[in-house]
């Protein structure tokens, strides 16, 4: 037998001596709900927690209330037992805030585009091998997506609609059925997708949209429902997920009820996975009331946001494309970025540097996060210690 333990210690090795390797730290909080990394209470900029739902009364309360009326599991799976009603409760409300014919929960954000994908591009279902264009920053889960479905992607340059239509049109007269798969804000560098733009070129070229919404819902659109409301429908999926700032756990898709009957039919993530354990659907509903309510919160977000980019601009420091809530610092070599992650964590500052392969080569970054949570003397404060710390040499 092949010695796997020495075959995974030597990958790690390989790890370490490339200043690699990740490492779990332990996550607390402190009784005022202050995050605390090791012992270390921290001022938290880089959590996806972005309306600060997750440690909302309302929130907490009804995941209580769930948990109590419906247990803390759900016992099987959504087609055997495990369809509880809060589901029916939450897909119809997520359904009108999307504006869209239909929805459907999923377990999480990277389960579902691991399963969803594959599901969409079954050659058997399609009558041909689909072409799928792909952003390339997509984020790991729609990769993954691609990758089980067996599909190579042609990649367009990052919201580069230019790009995309050129790659189209070279196989215009392929018959062969069109997938587009992309995001409407990219997680890591805080920018957004021409939405409007990328559904008429998807029209145009008879294309299927698949857009992952995970870090718009809640923070961005009309009431808080994305910057694609209203978009789903026969040619388009919306994807987008609770984890991040609808403070608790799980994803949804905005989708017709076709497609929605033929997930529930042929997703094997869907079919074969455990139901939502109810806390967790109580913690959904409680977020789907209260963020069309949170417009003040959102405005006072996307200030901070910009006051932060502003500040960085003044002091000659790069913010790439953001435009929302997710403002990344670009340092370029990870050194940079490692060195003032960590002075700003000796100041009680949490921002994560963010290397390849999250990100390219020599795009090495700190990734900041703001939050409703956040005051104007938290931005202040970070605002301070970044231009201070971030000319050193690390
Ligand atoms: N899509 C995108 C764009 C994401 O950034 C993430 C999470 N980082 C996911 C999907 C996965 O969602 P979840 O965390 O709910 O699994």
């Amino acid at each position: 037998m092949h010695d796997f333990e020495d075959k995974w210690r030597q990958c790690l090795d390989g790890l370490d001596q490339a200043g690699r390797r990740r490492r779990l730290r332990t996550a607390g909080r402190a009784a005022d709900g202050t995050l605390e990394i090791d012992g270390r209470p921290l001022l938290d900029f880089s959590s996806n927690d972005y309306m600060g739902l997750s440690r909302h009364p309302v929130l907490i309360e009804r995941a209580r209330e769930y948990a109590a009326r419906w247990g803390a599991g759900s016992g099987a799976s959504r087609l055997v037992c495990g369809n509880l009603l809060p589901f029916a409760e939450v897909e119809e409300k997520l359904a009108r805030g999307k504006k869209a014919e239909a929805a459907l929960v999923f377990v999480s954000g990277f389960q579902a585009n691991s399963s969803i994908l594959p599901a969409l591009f079954d050659v058997k279902v399609l009558g041909a091998e689909p072409l799928v264009y792909c952003d390339k920053l997509n984020h790991a889960s729609l990769i993954q997506g691609c990758l089980a479905a067996g599909v190579r992607q042609i990649r367009f340059r990052h919201n580069d609609l230019d790009h995309l239509e050129a790659l189209l049109a070279q196989r215009k007269d392929e018959a062969r059925p069109k997938f587009i798969v992309t995001e409407s804000v990219f997680s890591m560098d805080g920018d957004r997708a021409d939405v409007a733009g990328l559904k008429a070129l998807a029209e145009r070229h008879g294309a299927f949209l698949y857009l992952d919404e995970a870090h718009a819902t809640g923070v961005l659109g009309d009431g808080g429902f994305g910057l694609a409301k209203g978009m789903a429908g026969p040619g388009c999926l919306v994807l987008g997920t609770f984890s991040k700032a609808l403070g608790g756990f799980g994803a949804y898709v905005a989708c017709t009820k076709t497609l929605r009957d033929y997930l529930i039919n042929r997703c094997p993530g869907m079919i074969y996975a455990t139901a939502l354990p109810p806390a967790v659907l109580g913690a959904m509903d409680a977020a789907l009331d209260l963020v069309p309510t949170l417009e003040a919160e959102r405005v006072r977000l996307a200030g901070m946001a910009e006051r932060f980019r502003v500040a960085m601009a003044a002091a000659g420091l790069d913010t790439g494309a953001s435009s929302t809530q997710i403002v990344p610092v670009m340092l370029g070599p990870e050194e940079r970025a490692l060195g003032l992650a960590r002075a700003l964590e000796e100041e009680g500052l949490l921002g994560v540097a963010i290397r390849p392969p999250t990100v390219p080569p020599g795009s090495s970054r700190i990734r900041f996060a703001f939050s409703a949570r956040h005051g104007e003397r938290d931005v202040e404060r970070l605002i301070e210690a970044v231009v201070r710390l971030a000319g050193r040499r690390w």
